[in-house]
């Protein structure tokens, strides 16, 4: 655990900042996760000293040796949440101490330094302050937030962790994942591959739970789908979660979501929508949930809607399933109301047209 200090941010401002013609043109029409704000966020680690040299600085390229530890043992974890502009022109960000605390617990598993909440908080807050202009406009449309951190001593030994890191943030104009309607997403239900195992890194937020997962997701794209649905390790027999995503399966007005096993990652968007479902006159059950039931549910008509959720797209219906030898359809594929609602409900508190009971709103 590190010690809480309070830090305080040298501000460095870019002097080639893009004019606001320039960002206009960029976020006419962002495309996710490729063109990044003027400015970072960094703050140094360093075992013995604690965090320091606070920073926001220009966007730019690091300086690392090859032998730095992160290209090797990928020693990564991020986080990723979004700034939103309401409707009265305030820029909000969604239950951000939510990823504080899971940055923490991805740290923890990754032997890494702890970063002070407050401090995380802060960093987002700086960088969404001086990017304000950034943070598009129409409903929908968002500031991606990317917080990171990684192990920067170089050296090759692979008994100890490192003993210095550094901690980032970066941002980048994101447009509405269904600029072009809601559509259902084709799930493919993968055997051959396992994401994560019981007392691996499946609970935590670190690069090399994707980096293993790109064979998987080639696999679902070559199988005529959209996205991956992980399995249990042991068996292939449950459900766990998709790529970047929680899953509901929705009995009537019964929420479904597999239960935290340790290997899958506990959304934030998961929790806010268990959080929510009493108020939408929705019981809710966290379980197991297996293949099985999944389509036998759907052949009896017990199981009317399935959806996807997490802060990329908020709530995305899920319309058929594919696997190794047999594949179908979720109702008639098309959006059910139960996820229309939800999705609805936390899309208003995030933009400010629904009243936000729990406070989940930060303004910056
Ligand atoms: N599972 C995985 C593997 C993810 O990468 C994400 C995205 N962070 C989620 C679930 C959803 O989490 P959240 O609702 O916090 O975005």
């Amino acid at each position: 655990m590190t010690i809480a200090q309070k830090l305080s941010f040298d501000v460095q401002l870019s002097d080639h900042a893009r004019t606001a013609a320039e960002r206009e043109q960029v976020m006419a029409n962002p495309v996710f996760g490729k063109v990044f704000t003027d400015h970072m966020i960094s703050i140094d680690f360093t075992e013995g000293r604690g965090w320091h040299d606070a920073r926001l600085m220009p966007y730019g390229p690091l300086a690392l040796e090859p032998a730095t530890a992160v290209f090797h043992y990928g020693q990564e974890i991020f986080e990723g949440l979004k700034a939103y502009r309401q409707s009265g022109g305030s820029v909000v960000t969604f239950r951000p101490y939510a990823n504080a605390a899971r940055f923490n617990r991805s740290a923890v598993r990754l032997a890494m330094p702890e970063l002070p909440e407050e401090t995380f908080v802060e960093s987002l807050e700086l960088l969404v302050q001086t990017e304000r202009e950034w943070v598009p406009m129409p409903e929908g449309h968002s500031l991606y937030l990317r917080p990171f951190m990684i192990a920067t001593q170089p050296g090759l030994g692979v008994n100890y962790p490192s003993k210095t890191y550094k901690y980032m943030v970066i941002a980048s104009p994101a447009a509405s994942y269904f600029a072009g309607g809601i559509k259902p997403v084709s799930v493919w239900l993968s055997t051959e591959y396992t994401r994560a195992a019981p007392g691996g890194t499946g609970e935590a937020k670190c690069g090399g739970n994707y980096a293993a997962a790109f064979v998987a997701q080639r696999q679902a794209v070559e199988q005529g789908c959209d996205q991956v649905v992980w399995l249990d390790a042991q068996e292939h027999r449950h459900v766990e979660e998709m790529g970047g995503m929680n899953l509901f399966f929705v009995f009537g007005d019964k929420l479904v979501t597999p239960a935290l096993t340790g290997s899958l990652l506990a959304g934030i968007t998961r929790d806010s929508i268990l959080t929510l479902a009493g108020e939408l006159g929705l019981e809710v059950e966290e379980r197991l949930v297996s293949v099985d039931e999944w389509e036998a549910g759907c052949a009896s008509g017990e199981l009317t809607e399935v959806f996807a959720c997490g802060t990329a797209a908020i709530v995305t219906p899920v319309g058929s399933v594919k696997g190794a030898d047999r594949s179908w359809t979720i109702g008639d594929g098309s959006p059910g109301e139960v996820t229309m609602r939800v999705r609805e409900e936390l899309i208003g508190i995030q933009y400010g047209t629904r009243p936000d009971p729990h406070n989940w709103v930060h303004k910056i």
